[in-house]
């Protein structure tokens, strides 16, 4: 068996298919044009994270338990971070595996094969365990803990919400000097977050020198540094080693720089983060160095304005190309078994430019054929003799010009009731005795069920009723001009199968095109208002009606007698086998984090 699997997130047949028939995607086109295209039926919803486990597992969120970025734990109501679930023990908080379910990976292992998933979500923190090489995409925090803040050194004042915010102080003639912040470690003053002292010399018009870690470099204006490695003494002989990446912004009027989140050293992670150490030691050689957490691609740092769209998109490029360095010398070594890579720029690329630049969008589907035309050519010299080769995404992608507050709609039609003075009330703000129902995640409502929920009241005979009647509403609703809101509800049995439906939510909810959940319903908040207009850099979107946004699928196998295809099928055509999901652990959860907790974790998440 030979199968190589290209994942490119958010890969849109809506894009591609006009740009197909203009003789833009050349490469594409040949699988097309061999009857190996399809749309692809995507899961419900449509999240990322959701959407790669259901296509790595061949089963829906009942099967594998991962429903939202958000779950919550139903006693206490504390939301959590799906991809990120912990637990405390006496080495403080470790990781734990988001899911378990069989993937085709370990298929593929069990069959005898070697197989590789570079960067597929949800496969932090590693599990050495498993005859599977990986190295994990979405998902990988950084080395908090968190899924990732970058840092700018200014010597404006300023504030951001999701860019933490350090003084540059003068030290003489052009001279300034800061701390970088890194991880949480014991100091004399007890736990605190180690600090780096960092120096920079600005030289001319156009470039500095950084004197960071007993390490020189000279930056240039606007151009990132190459991969800097960091070493944070967190405690008595206990070191943490640290990548970031530095870009110089402005030496002018304010004179600023910007260091990407602090992420985890794959050669001295503080977690497990990928296997076998062979894999990243090679990676990291053939590379120079590569970014590793999940989400490297900056939408922060662009969102607050420390780095511009050109920055910005330097950045993905440089992610890209270490990429398909890292994958193509796995191809260059390919013999049998199974190969993956998950591709995620255009995805950030489209939620910053589809409304407001297409033309960088279109950029990028050209790039991407070009690509699969490279990894075409790699393969004919492999001279395999039969080999599955698959290019497939996740989701598709919308503009997203208003944000809807779910919650503020629930208490509004009598089915929540919040207390207190806050103007983004969470959900310890509401009164459990009066509420029915609350939404916390993208896509995510629950019932307040008796013995389900913590403070639970909606009785076992109410609940059918119920759900139907806010399913009814939800469609109904619609703006002053008349646009629907919510083009799809689905009740739990309708959206789930499998063991751990019961964990999901009680609805999921499909905004239409043009909606999304605000992030403070992600967060499980309410806000002023029931719909607020979208001014963000981010300005489009996928976490949406799962109708709307399929994906699609290339294959060199003739597909075209095949119609409706779907995540479930992928497992077959990667493998010729359907999985076998008869055992399933249960998917892990967590009730330890707090509301704080979560939104500092989820910070570096640009979707909240
Ligand atoms: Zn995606």
């Amino acid at each position: 068996m030979r199968t190589i699997i290209v994942g490119f997130d958010s890969f849109d047949p809506e894009i591609f298919e006009p740009l197909q028939k203009t003789g833009k995607m050349p490469n594409l086109s040949k699988l097309v044009e061999a009857g190996g295209y399809s749309r692809l039926e995507v899961c419900s919803p449509p999240q990322t994270e959701v959407s790669w486990t259901s296509i790595a597992t061949g089963v829906d969120p009942g099967s594998h338990g991962i429903f939202d970025f958000v779950h919550r734990d139903p006693q206490t109501y504390i939301p959590y971070v799906s991809l990120l679930p912990t637990k405390q023990s006496v080495l403080g908080e470790q990781f734990l595996h988001p899911y378990t379910t069989k993937t085709l990976f370990q298929e593929a292992a069990d069959m005898g094969y070697p197989a590789t998933a570079l960067w597929w979500p949800a496969l932090f923190p590693a599990r050495p365990e498993l005859p599977v090489a990986t190295i994990p995409g979405l998902g990988t925090p950084d080395i908090r803990g968190q899924l990732g803040v970058g840092t700018y050194l200014t010597t404006e004042a300023t504030e951001m919400k999701k860019v933490k915010v350090a003084p540059l102080q003068a030290a003489g003639n052009r001279k300034f000097t800061a701390v970088l912040e890194g991880p949480t470690g014991k100091t004399k003053e007890g736990m605190r977050p180690i600090v780096l002292p960092v120096t920079l010399e600005v030289l001319d018009d156009h470039s500095a020198t950084l004197t960071i870690d007993k390490q020189k470099l000279k930056l240039e204006l606007g151009v990132w540094s190459p991969i800097i490695e960091l070493k944070f003494q967190a405690g008595f002989a206990f070191t943490v080693h640290a990548i970031t990446q530095v870009i110089l912004t402005s030496v002018k009027d304010r004179v600023s720089l910007y260091f990407v989140p602090l992420q985890i050293h794959p050669l001295h992670p503080l977690w497990h983060y990928a296997t076998p150490a062979s894999l990243v030691k090679e990676s990291w050689n053939v590379t120079g160095g590569f970014l590793t957490l999940g989400w490297p691609q900056d939408t922060n740092g662009l969102e607050e304005g420390c780095i511009s769209d050109e920055q910005f998109l330097d950045l993905c490029d440089l992610i890209f190309s270490q990429r398909k360095k890292i994958f193509f010398h796995q191809l260059s070594k390919f013999s049998e078994g199974v190969l993956a890579g998950i591709f995620d720029c255009l995805d950030r690329v489209q939620h910053m430019f589809m409304r407001t630049r297409p033309e960088i969008v279109e950029q990028w589907y050209l790039k991407l054929d070009a690509f699969v035309g490279e990894v075409r050519s790699a393969i004919d010299k492999l001279g395999l003799e039969k080999y599955r080769f698959i290019v497939l995404s996740d989701h598709g992608f919308r503009t997203f010009e208003q944000k809807v507050h779910l919650n503020h709609w629930l208490a509004g039609n009598g089915y929540m009731q919040i207390d207190g003075q806050s103007e983004t009330p969470d959900l310890r703000d509401v009164t459990w005795e009066n509420t029915r129902a609350y939404a916390v995640g993208l896509n995510s409502l629950y019932l307040n069920i008796a013995n389900r929920e913590g403070k639970g009241i909606v009785q076992p005979a109410e609940i059918e009723p119920l759900l139907d009647r806010i399913k009814t509403s939800l469609l109904e609703w619609k703006t002053e001009d008349g646009q629907q809101i919510i083009s799809r509800v689905l009740l739990k049995h309708e959206a789930f199968n499998g063991p751990y439906s019961r964990l999901g939510p009680d609805l999921v909810v499909g905004y239409a095109p043009g909606f999304r959940a605000s992030s403070e319903t992600g967060l499980g908040k309410s806000a002023a208002s029931l719909l607020e207009a979208n001014h963000d850099h981010w300005g489009a979107d996928h976490c949406i009606d799962s109708m709307k946004v399929p994906a699609v699928l290339f294959t060199n196998r003739d597909i075209s007698n095949m119609p409706g295809i779907s995540f479930r099928d992928i497992p077959f055509l990667a493998l010729g086998k359907h999985l076998d999901q008869s055992y399933i652990k249960p998917p892990s959860q967590t009730g330890a984090q707090g509301q704080k907790d979560l939104e500092e974790r989820l910070k570096g998440l640009g979707y909240l």
